[in-house]
């Protein structure tokens, strides 16, 4: 199950920049922070997001 945008429904995909990181979305090009869409993350995700633990979680 992919995560979804909450604006548009679109797929949020995790966006690095700089040192950064945010959930950004493939149709409408908002980006979450993560705390913003923490109760959607899923398994996959949250894997994913834990091989950037250097990265400044803000
Ligand atoms: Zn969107």
């Amino acid at each position: 199950m992919a995560m979804q945008c909450k604006k548009c429904q679109g797929i949020l995909e995790v966006a690095r920049s700089c040192r950064r990181l945010r959930m950004r979305c493939t149709r409408c090009g908002h980006e979450f922070h993560l705390h913003e869409v923490a109760d959607l993350l899923d398994e996959e995700t949250e894997e994913l997001l834990a091989r950037y633990t250097v990265l400044i979680y803000d």
